[in-house]
């Protein structure tokens, strides 16, 4: 009977050493993939741009343009939209950095939500303009106080009406409502798009994954603007969610406590 145990002990030690390995296997596996998934987005998402600002700037040098100054704006526009493209990609990555390294600081303040959706309608018009997209917004007729970074939740903001004026068809609506109720507050962004497939929350709020399909990359974009997001309405003690139905559209909510 003794050797029984001491074997049946033996055993179930060598499962739990099996398991812990089996772990350690999956993590090296998840960062691995995490890296070739920064390198191929990373790569692409600079070269893109690069390539168009050296076309641009290419076309520019032959003086082909010289004697046309609308043409040459143009194309100035072009290299101009590219190199934001960089800088915010550069942005994404170095605020991945603070976030992972624990060093992401908040500066709290009180902030009229109703005022700062607005500002961040206004801010994203002529984006939302090039795609067609007319943007609806009516601010509520009482106010709605929170405490909040300002320049952290003018980027979720950001994050979430660029996110819906490029997942919706030229000509579409998109709608912002804001609310208050019971300590909290709620804002909606809500598209009548492409819509998310279901089983894609992971890739949604991953870390340089996209919902794969070839008319989302088209659009660019790292797939790191939710994974942030996320990160900052935690830090604001929020929340992000969304509902979906696919080729229908998508409500991105947020939602965070009032101040009283
Ligand atoms: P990015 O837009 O830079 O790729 P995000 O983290 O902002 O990264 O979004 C991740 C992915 O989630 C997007 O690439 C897209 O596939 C999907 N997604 C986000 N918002 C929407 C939306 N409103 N409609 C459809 N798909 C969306």
């Amino acid at each position: 009977i003794e050797c029984s145990v001491i074997f049946l002990r033996l055993y179930r030690r060598g499962l739990d050493q099996l398991d812990e390995l089996r772990h350690e296997r999956d993590r090296v596996q998840a960062a691995y993939e995490v890296k070739s998934q920064f390198v191929s987005v990373v790569s692409h998402e600079l070269r893109t741009p690069l390539t168009s600002i050296n076309g641009a700037l290419g076309l520019l040098r032959t003086g082909a343009y010289d004697n046309d100054p609308v043409k040459a704006r143009n194309i100035l526009e072009i290299a101009q939209k590219n190199s934001v493209r960089l800088s915010a990609l550069i942005n994404d990555l170095l605020d991945l950095q603070k976030l992972e390294s624990g060093q992401m600081s908040y500066d709290f303040d009180e902030i009229d939500l109703p005022a700062l959706i607005a500002e961040c309608v206004e801010s994203i018009g002529s984006f939302a303009q090039t795609y067609g997209i007319e943007i609806a917004y009516t601010p509520p007729p009482a106010d709605i106080f929170i405490r909040a970074d300002r320049d952290r939740l003018h980027q979720v903001l950001d994050n979430l009406l660029s996110n819906a004026v490029k997942f919706s068809r030229r000509g579409e609506r998109v709608e912002v409502r804001v609310s208050a109720a019971g300590g909290r507050a709620r804002v909606e962004v809500q598209d009548h798009g492409i819509g998310i497939p279901p089983d894609s929350r992971e890739k949604v709020f991953g870390k340089f994954t996209q919902v794969d399909s070839s008319d989302r990359r088209s659009h660019g974009g790292t797939g790191l603007g939710l994974c942030i997001a996320q990160e900052i309405m935690t830090a604001h003690r929020g929340s992000i969610d969304y509902t979906s139905k696919l080729g229908e559209g998508t409500t991105f909510t947020i939602d965070f406590p009032t101040k009283d």
